[in-house]
């Protein structure tokens, strides 16, 4: 406990029960009100300079909830999930009262040893304490880019701008009038590193691109994008095969005109090779055939042959049967990268790939792996952007050949 935090300098406004400051860090408590009080200190504490908090308890209702579907423009603002007690995603109502925690003197606040632009919106919910980032759309944006598409040349610009459109576009798309937040803060959505993640590049480019989203028939679109697609990207089916295609999503070669190079062949993993001996191969099977196939979780016995069924309209691998002693089960699409894992459990590179198995005493003693590309394979591809971009296409070409059929434009004002 401490009676001189550094924020007593500051214009601050108390309630009542948060007079008496306890220094916790931990995330949950049993009453709301305490969990209240503690994670609000343990917030405030971390935060850069002043803070002003604003709490206006249960049922007051004059937090401002933001409402509408990219109507404002430039202004509009986003609620990110920095961290949550529930298991999934909770849809609370505002009803129980929330805490913002607003930074003031254009000072950032800190959560969890990370610092953020605007402000944290704490929201108790049934199962703990909801722990919301709140801010405008390009601030989030510049938290996000350079952590797709990394350190770019000048001469890439066109790159980090399509990334910076695709991202926005994500982000509007994904603006809800009904749950608590928009996105989370992971792969699960966008991977969100707030402030510390900027880099001035980034920046410029989500600057020069304000309000600029790619749209299809006048809305926002879902814009996935990957790595490297290692050839043709992909459609959707192909990949995730219990989704719906879209028109705007559908195989896009990425082969340079005239040549029998790629525009994505600078990645890393253009092409790779990943092998199995037998054991090897056993035991990834053993281990995740189960999670999406009938196969027994233990007990599958040896495996006699993985062979593919199949290729999709941009030439993966449709889905890929494992014979075993126990039965033949089948894999589907994206769900094979989720089997074939390497020793370190780090999941395939993709789809793009041809097999080939060597048999002793009836069981597979080793498959070899011979693949292009690095993700799923729709939409963009971040490093045929890059390729793109230096062979001088701006980001405007460079979208709308991922996204065919839609056309860059600004969200409405
Ligand atoms: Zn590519």
């Amino acid at each position: 406990m401490t009676s001189q935090p550094h924020w007593r300098r500051c214009t601050t406004h108390w309630r009542p029960q948060l007079r008496r400051p306890h220094l916790v860090t931990a995330l949950g408590a049993p009453s709301w009100r305490l969990g209240l009080t503690q994670i609000a200190l343990a917030v405030v504490l971390g935060a850069a300079a002043c803070v002003s908090l604003v709490s206006p308890g249960p049922g007051s209702g004059n937090v401002p909830v933001v409402r509408g579907q990219y109507k404002n423009g430039r202004d509009q603002t986003v609620r990110i999930a920095l961290a949550t007690a529930a298991r999934e995603g909770p849809n609370v109502t505002p009803d129980k009262g929330q805490l913002v925690i607003r930074p003031e003197n254009g000072s950032f606040v800190q959560w969890n040893g990370k610092t953020y632009r605007g402000e944290l919106v704490i929201t108790p919910t049934d199962s703990g304490l909801l722990v919301v980032n709140r801010l405008p759309m390009d601030d989030y944006l510049r938290g996000v880019v350079p952590l797709e598409i990394g350190n770019r040349t000048p001469a890439e610009m066109a790159a980090v701008q399509a990334q910076a459109v695709a991202a926005r576009t994500y982000a509007y798309k994904h603006l809800s009038d009904t749950k608590s937040f928009d996105m989370y803060a992971t792969v699960q959505d966008q991977v969100y590193g707030g402030v510390e993640a900027e880099k001035p590049q980034s920046d410029a480019a989500i600057t020069d691109t304000r309000d600029v989203v790619v749209l299809f028939e006048g809305q926002p679109i879902t814009t996935p994008y990957h790595s490297t697609c290692g050839g043709s990207t992909a459609a959707v089916s192909e990949v995730w095969y219990d989704q719906p295609d879209q028109p705007y999503l559908r195989p896009v070669s990425d082969r340079i005109p005239g040549t029998n190079n790629y525009y994505c062949d600078p990645s890393p993993r253009f092409s790779w090779t990943q092998s199995y001996d037998g054991p090897g191969l056993r035991a990834v099977m053993e281990k995740y055939l189960a999670n999406y196939t009938t196969a027994p979780k233990t007990n599958l016995g040896r495996i006699t042959d993985v062979r593919e069924q199949g290729r999709t309209a941009s030439g993966r691998v449709a889905a890929l049967t494992v014979q075993t002693e126990s039965g033949s089960y089948t894999l589907k699409g994206n769900d094979i990268r989720f089997v074939l894992r390497d020793p370190k459990g780090a999941i395939l590179n993709s789809t793009l790939f041809s097999l080939s198995a060597a048999s002793s005493g009836g069981e597979v003693s080793s498959l070899t792996i011979n693949g292009r590309g690095y993700g799923h394979g729709i939409g963009m591809c971040q490093w045929g952007a890059i390729g793109r971009a230096r062979a001088g296409q701006n980001y405007r070409t460079i979208l709308e050949t991922y996204y065919p059929g839609t056309t860059i434009g600004r969200i409405a004002g």
